[in-house]
């Protein structure tokens, strides 16, 4: 647990912020700032930097909590997004679930 850290803080259920699913490790919730039709921050609860720190159980289970989270939805095509290191602003680590994005698109 970090303080000063914003995902810990909604870890620990200190915001009003509304979880959607939840896992062993992990927890989802809506970005405050959508960036696609559905937007959502796949979320570790143990203060974990980024990929270069994740354990191996941590890291797949991202990946089936989003493939889940797809299958559930009936979601036909989706991004996951990693920000690592001074690409990202929190530094706590999360993988964006954009979900109803097109192929056609520049990055
Ligand atoms: P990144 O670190 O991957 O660049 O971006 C962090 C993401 O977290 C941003 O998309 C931002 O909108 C989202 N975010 C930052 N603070 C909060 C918050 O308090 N609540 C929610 N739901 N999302 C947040
Ligand atoms: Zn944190």
């Amino acid at each position: 647990m970090n303080e000063d850290c914003i995902f810990c803080r909604i870890v620990k259920g200190e915001t009003d912020t509304k979880i959607i699913k939840e896992s062993e490790r992990l927890i989802v919730f809506k970005d405050i700032s959508p960036q696609a039709p559905i937007h959502l921050l796949i979320v570790a609860k143990k203060h974990i930097q980024d990929i270069t720190r994740i354990d191996e159980e941590t890291w797949n289970e991202i990946k089936d909590v989003a493939t889940g989270i797809a299958k559930a939805r009936s979601i036909p095509g989706f991004r996951l997004v990693h920000n690592a290191g001074d690409a990202s602003l929190v530094k706590h680590i999360h993988v964006h679930f954009l979900g109803e994005v097109s192929g056609e698109r520049k990055l």
